[in-house]
């Protein structure tokens, strides 16, 4: 049952939202329409987390929210999203979508393939995935509309489908991809019955197009809950169904530390504002198979050790693209990355001195940091390429080390 809480019956102030948004929302409601914040923003402050952006809903069609705004685009042809902006704030508006019914088109698994309708807010709500999804902040009494109790599923702790968990999860597989992230993000739990068919529904995620899927597994492991929905999508047998690979790996103890360790270091990064790198990341992901592979094409000098690693990145990244297209400005740079591990072995004289000038030494060598936080490489082996880095030339040899 639909309700409406009064602003004096819940914690939302409108302090919260940044100007750029409140100045959207007074717009259109002074042109004379509704508008409402939904979505992610609004079960963020509900849940007492800062929300990375506040989405708008709204009954004015594109073109009328064009007209009243200066500076609007419309984006996208299906669906067409307003980008309002206001000094380097932009705000997405969308118009309200309308009901799916039974003669939307289907492909035969029951993914929704042309839906384009406005609706209204109630159609609106109940096209979104979770309760905790669907409430709407009004700005004309900010009052909060929950149609499908998300509020109490706030107060739960609770991520729960709307409407047939199975049924919503044939219209769009990417949801079970967001059950994982939205509960890790809010450590939520999932409801049982939202959790039920995943496993067994996951192989649909093969229907969707691969570039969406990266785009996907980019928000659920470049982020701080990265290892949490690693072992999410584990767990629920979705990662099998975007990165087979990795998926193996983790399998392995020693495997599984280097890519939990990789996700921690991406995390860390984050949390610390400092860059992240999908080739860095998706570098990490598919290094369990490509050394894997490297070792096993053996070579005995510079040259065919090479060859070898060339050819292991070849093939994993052909096995992948199967599951996840990486578009070629990232998988340059991780074939970089991977060719340059078996360089660091190399520590006299010329080659080092090279290796220390080369343009992707820095990205590979937090690789190998990782390596040895595995133990897959001895720490003394980092050690020395971190002395070489802030000494006055090449650190003494250790008896010991192994050398090419
Ligand atoms: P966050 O922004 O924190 O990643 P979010 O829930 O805001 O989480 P967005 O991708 O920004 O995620 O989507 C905004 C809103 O659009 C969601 O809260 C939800 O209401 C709706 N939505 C997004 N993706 C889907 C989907 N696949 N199916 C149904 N509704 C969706
Ligand atoms: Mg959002």
């Amino acid at each position: 049952a639909t309700r409406r809480v009064p602003r004096a019956e819940h914690p939302i102030s409108r302090s919260q939202f940044p100007s750029g948004t409140l100045k959207v929302l007074y717009g259109l409601k002074d042109a004379g329409f509704q508008a409402y914040v939904v979505g992610g923003g609004v079960r963020d402050l509900l849940a007492g987390m800062e929300p990375k952006d506040f989405d708008i809903a709204t009954d004015a069609r594109p073109e009328e929210i064009r007209r009243v705004f200066r500076s609007c685009r419309l984006i996208g042809r299906r669906f067409v999203i307003a980008h309002v902006r206001f000094g380097d704030e932009i705000s997405e508006v969308t118009t309200f979508r309308g009901q799916i019914t039974d003669s939307h088109e289907r492909d035969e698994t029951g993914r929704i393939l042309s839906d384009n309708e406005y609706g209204t807010l109630e159609s609106d709500a109940f096209r979104r995935d979770f309760t905790v999804n669907a409430m709407y902040y009004d700005i004309r009494d900010f009052s909060i509309v929950d149609f499908a109790g998300g509020l109490e599923d706030v107060k739960a702790g609770v991520v729960r489908m709307i409407g047939d968990p199975e049924l919503r999860y044939r219209e769009d597989p990417v949801r079970m991809l967001r059950a994982v992230r939205i509960a890790n993000k809010l450590r939520f739990r999932i409801d049982k019955d939202t959790a039920a068919p995943i496993r067994r529904l996951a192989p649909l995620l093969r229907e969707i197009p691969p570039a969406r899927l990266f785009d996907e597994v980019i928000k659920l492991l470049q982020c701080r809950d990265a290892v949490a929905n690693l072992n999410g999508l584990n767990e629920y047998g979705l990662l099998a169904q975007l990165l087979p690979q990795t998926d193996a790996a983790l399998a392995q103890p020693q495997t599984r530390v280097f890519i939990e360790a990789a996700l921690a270091n991406t995390a860390d990064r984050i949390a610390g504002e400092q860059t992240v790198s999908p080739a860095f990341l998706y570098a990490a992901l598919l290094w369990p198979a490509v050394n894997a592979r490297q070792k096993k094409l053996g070579g005995e000098d510079v040259v065919q050790v090479n060859a070898a690693i060339a050819q292991a990145s070849d093939e994993v990244l052909a096995q992948s693209a199967k599951y996840i297209v990486i578009p070629k400005r990232f998988s340059v740079p991780m074939r970089e990355i991977w060719a340059l591990q078996p360089r660091f072995d190399m520590r006299r004289g010329g080659r080092a001195q090279r290796l220390l000038t080369h343009p992707r030494f820095r990205a590979a060598y937090d690789f190998l940091l990782l390596r040895a936080q595995a133990g897959e490489v001895p720490q003394e082996l980092a050690d020395w390429w971190t002395q070489a880095q802030i000494g006055e030339g090449l650190p003494p040899l250790a008896p010991v080390a192994p050398d090419g």
